[in-house]
């Protein structure tokens, strides 16, 4: 398995914002999302039981796993070891492949993502999950964003994240906009990069 880190940290984002957890983060993914944060082609080679070991070292029960697009390479047999051991299993996924058979995970966290067409349109990806415990989508304040194409993907919770434009300025504006949209259409939860707040990992 090719993993590009395994750190620990709290959550900052969602429905288990503020729990210590460990991160094993997987290198690659299906999409080149063009505000991708994440430097998920570099990585290396860990067996099952060598990212078990890693896991092991931090005294939280708590799993985020995340990429990358974690189901390209999860595996039932990984999540057996770490059930074995008392972890509690949340993956971070794009929704866009399917999980391996046998996969047991306790919490899936889906953020779905738009693609651009060949015509230059942009479209959602297709989501290819049979469950979805969050959707959390991250909202632009863009007149643009559709957000009834969401609303038809069926999860448990849905909460939405104002983007992180990297300008102070806009940032206000998108957050404003987030709770105004919050406010209007309360079957959706705020969802802040907390760890960006703390300046933690
Ligand atoms: S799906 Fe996630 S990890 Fe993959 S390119 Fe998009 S933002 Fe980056």
């Amino acid at each position: 398995m090719k993993v590009n880190e395994i750190f620990y940290s709290l959550q900052g984002e969602g429905h288990y914002t503020g729990t210590p957890a460990v991160f094993v983060r997987f290198a690659g993914c299906n999409l080149r999302c063009w505000f991708c944060d994440t430097d998920f082609e570099r990585g290396s080679e860990m067996s099952e039981d060598d990212i078990v070991a890693s896991v092991l070292q931090y005294p939280s029960p708590y799993v985020v796993i995340t990429g990358g697009e974690p189901t390209l390479q999860l595996t039932a047999s990984l999540c057996e070891k770490l059930h074995a051991k008392g972890r509690f299993l949340m993956m971070e996924t794009n929704g866009t492949h399917e999980l391996a058979a046998g996969c047991q995970v306790n919490w899936i966290t889906c953020s779905p993502k738009m693609i651009t067409e060949k015509d230059g349109e942009g479209k959602l990806a297709t989501i290819r999950l049979s469950h979805i415990d969050e959707l959390k989508v991250v909202f632009e304040g863009s007149p643009t964003q559709d957000m009834s194409l969401y609303e038809q993907i069926s999860a448990n919770e849905y909460r939405l994240q104002p983007c992180d434009t990297g300008n102070a300025e806009r940032n206000k504006e998108v957050l404003a906009k987030t709770l105004d949209f919050i406010l209007q259409h309360p079957k959706w939860k705020l969802s802040l990069q907390t760890h960006k707040i703390l300046n933690v990992r």
